[in-house]
């Protein structure tokens, strides 16, 4: 934790040098001494600190100054660090003026100048005004700090993709908490800075406004920029069967980077709890799988690139990808495991209030400011019922919307089993959403029942949409083939009629994970008739490993 500030402020330097060279020896143990010899930069100076979270313990002006005398320094400066304690440095023929400065302008105590010896005129009644401060002081959260708006998206996508690369944060969000003293100060000390939200500020001082997650990663110390241009093997995805190329590639020996443009763990990453994971009988959260996967991957010497892959195209034995900064990697051989994404739901309203109440997937992060509310969740597979079970621990009610008539076709029966006994839990079937409304936010949606051709108009704080997926396949444009969704076909799909797919020119078939471009495999859900589970993919991520060492010792 950095050292609570003293600051001495006072426009004769040789002062200012004597105040500063006795509180250092005195104070330089526990406290930063920093001294100014303007009251102008030192209030442009107590704004700063104030951004980066500093404490300030102390706070010691001369009265006379130009422009602004002390008194009226420490009152100004009292608006930005109330909790310290103000003291005024006076000549005798001032004793009159900060005697009733005291009493007027709460300040706490004024030393005479000379205050020689120090032992006696000036440390004595510092400790006692420290001790003072010391009793009261509570150590400001020391990290990174994210002002902005619960509903509005860029918000929800920094806390998304800080959450999910567990960096530790503060949310602080500057409507809800617009009566809280801390955060008035802050956005006050901020100036017109405030309205760029959501604003990100660094414990070292610097902040982004209307950050993004690429600027964010850069700055957090996720890498970016990849350490060399080529590798044996580069797996694009950092879901269940990405990291599990990952660590069996890198822990066999191959010179491994892995891209992910949001945050490792993939799908996976957002799951509140999987159960039918093999070896974790009370289930886990798909986050901890996750960082115990980046653990394992990084031991190995994986490289994690925080990038999102836009292009690949294939040069002689050479895979090479373009990476969204415009930067290249090449490899030998290439791993596909970028998953599905959600299918969007169409109704008039959706895409306008995405993010500001209307989620796709789990939004692990709306969770908790959830609590009290009443939340939709659109579909009836596994993710959204782990889903509803999470809300249902926060929310007063959570009412799940199907179009069928049950569940019981499209969800394990466990869950099933869950949901009936939760009692906050509705389950609405024959069900679909017609329109959602709100201005800034989402506050109701009209919800046609099937059954009866009617729309009814509901209530709605937030909505959580899960309703099946699509490959994420677009970025490889016509290098490989698809099935008619989009799935990448593989091995034995890449042989018809005894005859191996066009275009194939060596003497052997396809591997099992191999597409049709020689080096090229898919993993996990993204690969045509996949089975959609953690546990596939990982099996998947890790037997593809096997095929590129064959691939390899041929190329
Ligand atoms: C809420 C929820 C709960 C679930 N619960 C369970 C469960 O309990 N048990 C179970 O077995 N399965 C569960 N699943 C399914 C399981 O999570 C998936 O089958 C699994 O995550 C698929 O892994 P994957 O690695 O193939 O793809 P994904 O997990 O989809 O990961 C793909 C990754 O690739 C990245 N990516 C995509 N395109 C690019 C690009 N161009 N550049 C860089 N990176 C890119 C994505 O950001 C993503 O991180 C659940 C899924 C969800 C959504």
């Amino acid at each position: 934790m950095p050292k609570p500030i003293l600051l001495s402020v006072d426009d004769d330097s040789d002062v200012l040098r004597a105040i500063e060279r006795d509180l250092r020896s005195q104070y330089g143990a526990e406290y930063r001494i920093i001294g100014s010899d303007s009251p102008e930069g030192a209030l442009d100076l107590l704004k700063q600190l104030k951004v980066r979270n500093d404490s300030v313990a102390l706070l010691l002006a001369d009265q006379r100054m130009p422009h602004i005398d002390g008194v009226e320094f420490l009152q100004q400066a009292m608006g930005i660090f109330p909790g310290a304690k103000r003291a005024l440095l006076t000549a005798y023929a001032d004793t009159n003026a900060a005697i009733s400065a005291i009493n007027q302008a709460s300040i706490n105590y004024f030393f005479l100048k000379p205050w020689d010896p120090p032992t006696e005129h000036l440390y004595p009644q510092l400790d006692d005004l420290l001790d003072d401060w010391q009793a009261s002081f509570r150590p400001t959260f020391q990290g990174i700090r994210l002002l902005g708006t619960r509903w509005s998206p860029r918000s929800y996508e920094l806390r998304d993709f800080l959450a999910r690369n567990h960096v530790p944060y503060q949310w602080i969000d500057v409507e809800l908490s617009a009566n809280d003293p801390e955060t008035k100060l802050l956005v006050e000390a901020l100036g017109p800075e405030a309205a760029n939200l959501p604003v990100v500020l660094f414990p070292d001082g610097t902040k982004l406004l209307e950050g993004v997650p690429a600027d964010v990663a850069q700055k957090v110390g996720l890498r970016t920029r990849a350490q060399t241009s080529f590798y044996d093997l580069a797996i694009v995805g950092g879901g269940p069967a990405g990291l599990a190329a990952a660590v069996y590639g890198a822990s066999e020996g191959l010179h491994t980077v892995m891209i992910e443009r949001e945050a490792p763990g993939g799908q996976a990453g957002m799951s509140s709890r999987i159960e039918n994971y093999l070896g974790f009988p009370t289930g886990l959260s798909g986050a901890d799988l996750a960082r115990r996967a980046v653990v394992q991957a990084q031991r190995f010497g994986v490289e994690i690139l925080s990038q999102e892959a836009v292009g690949v195209r294939a040069e002689g034995s050479y895979r090479i990808i373009k990476l969204a900064d415009g930067n290249e990697i090449s490899c030998h051989a290439l791993m596909i495991a970028t998953g599905v994404q959600w299918r969007r739901l169409a109704a008039p309203g959706i895409d306008r209030l995405q993010g500001a109440g209307i989620y796709y997937g789990g939004g692990a992060t709306e969770a908790l400011s959830c609590k009290g509310e009443i939340v939709y969740v659109v579909g009836g597979a596994n993710s959204a019922g782990q889903a509803a079970m999470n809300f249902a621990r926060y929310a007063e009610r959570v009412i799940i919307l199907v179009r069928g008539e049950s569940l019981s076709s499209t969800m394990s029966q466990y869950l099933i089993d869950q949901i009936k006994e939760t009692p906050n839990i509705r389950l609405w079937t024959h069900a679909g959403v017609a329109e959602a409304h709100g201005e800034t936010h989402l506050e109701e949606i009209s919800v046609l029942c099937s059954d009866t051709n009617k729309i009814e108009r509901v209530p709605a704080s937030a909505m959580f949409i899960f309703i099946g997926a699509l490959p994420r396949t677009d970025w490889l444009a016509d290098l490989d083939e698809r099935d008619e969704r989009g799935f990448l076909l593989t091995g034995p799909d890449l042989i018809r009629d005894g005859q191996r797919t066009k275009g194939w020119t060596l003497d052997r078939d396809p591997f099992l994970l191999e597409t049709n471009v020689p080096g090229i495999f898919a993993v996990g859900d993204v690969r045509h008739g996949s089975i959609k589970r953690v546990a596939s993919g990982v099996g998947e991520g890790s037997v593809a490993v096997q095929f590129i060492h064959q691939y390899l010792s041929k190329v």
